[in-house]
């Protein structure tokens, strides 16, 4: 819960260039590995991005950020997360 992020790469990403600089949550960063469990630990900038991705990924929906596919291990961790939220939701809505 109190872990801090690792540093993540710089803004022209050549601390850690597989991974992108504008990724949602980055691989090999403790924090970054707690919010792809925790959703609800996540600001609403961050979230509003990782659903926006998930509904690209999952659905097929339009394209808001970052591309219809995950960029780190813990961006498809976290939209697997939300995607089982979103058919949970569906399902409950019949
Ligand atoms: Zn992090």
């Amino acid at each position: 819960m109190s872990a801090t992020h690792r540093v993540h790469p710089n803004s022209n990403g050549t601390y850690r260039p597989v991974d992108p600089p504008d990724a949602i949550l980055w691989d090999d960063c403790e924090r970054c590995d707690e919010h792809a469990t925790d959703a609800l630990g996540l600001d609403r900038t961050k979230l509003r991005a990782a659903w926006d991705m998930m509904i690209a990924v999952e659905t097929g929906g339009p394209v808001r950020v970052g591309g219809a596919e995950y960029r780190t291990a813990n961006e498809a961790r976290l939209g697997r997360l939300l995607y089982n939220v979103y058919v949970i939701t569906q399902r409950l809505a019949r």
